[in-house]
């Protein structure tokens, strides 16, 4: 998936939509690939612009070795024509190498923190507007928390009595 529209990296010139004359590269993650090479990931460039570019030989070289640590086989080369290409894709198979699992690990414990997070300032917040109701006396802890748990608020006293809102649990 591409705009044509986009500009070549290399001559800046729209993309367009002749697939010959199109190469994509996957979306490796900077850590493997480093700084350097990143801005390479998930993009489409003109194959005839990269292959003259003067450094596509050491290109093809380090985006290999990255390459490698998801796929096993698949490889970035020049073909006959001198045109940069992949090898044969029937070969192709996805390979998370160790590398790759722990940075994915490491993401989704990251995600799954600010998660945690962002639940509990949420739930310090409704807490908080909860409280600043009842001290409004805008409504009583029997209303808010009948609200809670989806009760009206008769069905909530006998089940519950006066419970007390900072023995809430959200989750
Ligand atoms: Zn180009």
């Amino acid at each position: 998936m591409y705009d044509p529209e986009t500009s070549c990296y290399f001559c800046d010139k729209p993309l367009g939509d002749l697939d010959d004359d199109l190469i994509g590269f996957d979306y490796l993650h900077k850590e493997i690939t480093g700084e350097k090479l990143y801005g390479f990931g998930d993009t489409v460039v003109h194959r005839s612009c990269m292959s003259n570019w003067d450094k596509v030989d050491l290109f093809i070289e380090m985006w290999n070795k990255a390459l490698s640590e998801y796929f096993l086989n698949k490889q970035l080369i020049k073909n006959k024509n001198g045109m940069i290409d992949y090898n044969q894709s029937e070969y192709w198979a996805i390979n998370w190498s160790e590398k790759v699992q722990d940075i994915n690990n490491r993401a989704r414990i990251k995600r799954e923190e600010v998660k945690n997070q962002k639940q509990e300032i949420l739930e310090l917040k409704i807490k908080e507007a909860i409280n600043r109701a009842i001290s409004l006396n805008l409504a009583n802890s029997q209303n808010v928390m009948s609200v809670l748990y989806n009760m009206d608020v008769n069905t909530y006293k006998q089940k519950f009595g006066d419970l007390n809102i900072s023995r809430i649990h959200f989750k």
